[in-house]
């Protein structure tokens, strides 16, 4: 595995944009959807079980996080906190790339063994993740 920097081709997708517009357009409905008080999403889950699924609390995490609450965000979802955290540093890295148009950061070069490992990695946290929810299910 290898991080370069390297300039977009012409045919290339400018996924930097792609994804920073997918990201602003979703805060800007999220927004929307508070500012006219429409309802929560409900969770199926949670409703069938009375125990949260993996994503729960991630919508009161991101209100929180929006107010600048940041620790009642992270006790809501700690890995919807830690994805927004990411999210907010992509959303600077894309801005700054698209404007100015620079050379985009990519990853190249992944072994097999590489993108296993981060499989595991990633199975990991959203484990930990519901078991944290788990344990802290009577908010819910
Ligand atoms: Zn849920």
């Amino acid at each position: 595995m290898r991080l370069l920097w390297r300039g977009r081709s012409a045919n290339e997708p400018d996924h930097e944009l792609i994804w920073l517009a997918v990201s602003a357009s979703s805060i800007a409905g999220g927004a929307v959807w508070l500012a006219f008080a429409l309802p929560w999403p409900r969770c199926a889950f949670l409703a069938v079980t009375g125990l949260p699924c993996v994503t729960c609390g991630a919508t009161r995490c991101t209100i929180a996080f929006l107010r600048g609450d940041f620790l009642s965000a992270l006790s809501w979802n700690p890995l919807a906190f830690v994805a927004f955290c990411a999210l907010i540093a992509f959303d600077l890295y894309a801005a700054i790339v698209v404007v100015g148009r620079t050379p985009r950061l990519r990853i190249v070069d992944w072994t097999i063994a590489q993108k296993n490992a981060g499989r595991i990695v990633v199975i990991s946290l959203l484990a930990l993740n519901w078991i944290y929810l788990l344990t802290h299910h009577d908010r819910f």
